[in-house]
């Protein structure tokens, strides 16, 4: 008699336009979601800002019972409840920031069948109490986010998700959704392993990320070099990495005082003041943050504007992840990256110190040797980047400074062959530095006692300057001629290569480094194309969303994405029916909201 009583599958394009208010499946979305509504196990491999959530929340919805989402992170689960219950749907999350009163309730709500979506941390999901309360109740799905951390290749593994595993025998009728951004074929091969996936579809995107642009520069006075590039994100908000705690301390400090408002985020900091920084960085609209990389995993963010680095990170895989926390919502972005030698043997450095196996060790400086090839490149870096992942890409990608601005190359045969014939000759024991000092003639006192200003190769480097040798060393260093010492004193030698080099078999390229006009062309490339009475609109509904969001205490973006709020400056919708025919808004942030903002649209009139 009751219908409502009936097993009820909902509509998957109903529920996205109702719940999420997006008007259509973007990519692989569709075919996902239709795999697992179906009971299908998968592998949903996006980058980051493709819609990865889509692909569970949505066949959660549409299945009966509770869809549950082990997620690695308090502040990303927060965030994603937080959003999920502005678009009407009953979501909790269970983990030890909650009061067992608390707990208690979301429990009782779970039993009751009252909870369309769970997030659960995974040292709880396994835990006997959560597997006797989830027996009794009937699960839609299971979901893994951030699933890379199950695998040690990955960067941010966590031995909890290794428990996992154990899903696949407890649930074999439940549809399991492995989710990951990583595009690392190790990575991706390892979860699908340890997770007992391997009858899952894999559904894998391309992981290139049209909208986010890539300049690497090398390093001349990196805080400047900065502050250069900050000058065109004024307003927005952005992330700026650096190695370590006194670096990010330094910088945020240095920003403030030039005129862009930073704040510092590392580890060393009390959980009061980061929770803090986070917040703001998350609730205000233009706040740039200085971490070191223990910030970002699980910052949800969708309007992150810039990523910059002024140390180089550890690997393609670690700037592809970092960088890729900019524009989830699909707008204009970039990613900076200052970057030298001292990098380089920096990093040589903390993996011959670091505790890893040699075999671990042999992979990372194989990854600190890729990247280090991407910041030397005068080819397109979004090609290179994807090639590291395993994807052809045509190159001349128009959103990389090495396309807009190309490099001019030079045959540097014979300066190599003075390079090498500098380590060589002074025994293969020294840095960059004296390298440079012998080939420019500098008699430093380090020069005099070895008695290397009476080699023949001493004073002979004219065609180049000091910073000239500094870059073509790192070049021959990234195309493989040189070495930097395991030892870790970053003394340089001759790898195998290079012997075809003095033999003049091999023909050198370099870069010629001149100051190249990108910023220019990059600002052209980005250029947001609102025409001035739209962007004012804009300002004053980011102003709206601001303040419902200070109201509630929420992020700005839970309430209305920028993509959302510009498609409403660009429409000008005139009621609630236009209105609801925008991206980004569903049914319940319409009756939520709608009014608050037309009425701002109606005073711009
Ligand atoms: P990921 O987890 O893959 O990084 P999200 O699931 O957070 O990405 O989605 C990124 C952004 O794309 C969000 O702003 C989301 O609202 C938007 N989005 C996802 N699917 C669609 C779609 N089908 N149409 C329009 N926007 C979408
Ligand atoms: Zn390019």
């Amino acid at each position: 008699m009751d219908s409502l009583a009936l097993p009820l599958v909902k509509n998957p394009r109903d529920v996205l336009h109702q719940v999420f208010g997006h008007s259509a499946f973007r990519g692989l979305q569709e075919d996902a979601v239709s795999h697992i509504v179906d009971g299908g196990d998968a592998v949903v491999l996006f980058p980051t800002g493709a819609g990865k959530s889509v692909c569970y929340q949505v066949p959660a919805l549409c299945r009966n019972g509770v869809g549950i989402v082990v997620s690695p992170l308090i502040a990303l689960m927060r965030d994603q409840v937080e959003a999920l219950r502005q678009q009407g749907v009953r979501a909790e999350a269970l983990n030890s920031s909650l009061s067992p009163e608390e707990a208690a309730g979301v429990r009782n709500l779970l039993r009751r069948g009252a909870l369309d979506l769970l997030y659960v941390a995974p040292e709880r999901i396994m835990t006997a109490g959560f597997l006797q309360l989830i027996a009794d109740v009937d699960i839609a799905l299971i979901a893994i986010d951030e699933a890379h951390c199950v695998s040690q290749w990955g960067h941010d593994f966590r031995p909890d998700y290794r428990e996992l595993s154990r899903l696949a025998e407890l649930f074999p009728n439940v549809p399991r959704v492995a989710l990951t951004a990583t595009a690392d074929p190790l990575t991706r091969d390892d979860i699908v392993e340890r997770l007992h996936l391997r009858r899952a579809r894999i559904f894998a995107t391309s992981f290139d990320r049209p909208n986010i642009s890539y300049t690497i520069v090398q390093r001349s006075n990196g805080p400047k070099q900065l502050l250069g590039f900050l000058e065109r994100h004024k307003g927005e908000s952005g992330i700026v990495y650096c190695l370590s705690r006194n670096k990010v301390e330094k910088t945020a400090e240095w920003l403030t005082e030039h005129g862009v408002p930073a704040l510092p985020y590392h580890a060393g900091l009390s959980a009061q003041i980061r929770s803090r920084h986070q917040d703001a960085f998350l609730k205000e609209d233009a706040v740039c943050l200085v971490a070191t990389v223990a910030f970002g995993m699980g910052i949800d963010k969708p309007d992150v504007r810039y990523v910059a680095h002024l140390d180089m990170p550890s690997s393609i895989e670690a700037y592809y992840q970092e960088t890729g926390r900019a524009g989830r919502d699909g707008q204009p972005s970039e990613a900076f990256m200052t970057f030298g030698m001292g990098d380089v043997v920096q990093r040589r450095r903390m993996i011959e110190e670091g505790e890893a196996p040699e075999e671990i060790k042999r992979i990372e400086r194989g990854k600190l040797d890729a990247l280090l090839a991407l910041c030397e490149t005068t080819a397109c870096r979004r090609q290179t980047i994807l090639r590291h992942f395993g994807e052809a890409h045509p190159g001349d990608c128009g959103g990389c400074d090495n396309c807009l601005s190309p490099a001019e190359t030079w045959d540097g045969s014979e300066a190599a062959i003075k390079v090498l014939a500098a380590i060589y000759r002074t025994g293969q024991r020294f840095g960059a530095g004296h390298i440079v000092d012998v080939l420019v003639g500098r008699e430093t006192d380090k020069v005099l006692s070895n008695g290397h200003h009476t080699q023949a190769v001493f004073g002979k480097g004219d065609e180049l300057d000091a910073k000239g040798w500094q870059s073509a060393i790192r070049q021959l260093t990234a195309q493989g001629f040189i070495a930097v010492d395991t030892a870790g004193f970053g003394a340089l030698h001759l790898t195998e290569a290079a012997r075809a080099v003095f033999r003049h078999e091999r023909a050198v390229t370099l870069r010629k480094d001149q100051p190249r006009e990108t910023r220019r062309a990059l600002r052209r490339a980005l250029a947001e194309d609102m025409p001035p009475p739209a962007a004012a609109l804009f300002e004053a509904l980011r102003a709206e969303r601001s303040r419902l969001a200070k109201a509630q205490s929420v992020p700005p973006y839970v309430i209305f994405h920028d993509t959302t709020l510009r498609a409403m400056a660009l429409a000008r919708p005139g009621s609630v029916a236009d209105m609801a025919e925008l991206p980004g808004v569903g049914d319940a942030k319409l009756r939520r909201y709608g009014d608050a903002f037309l009425a701002v649209i109606r005073t711009a009139l």
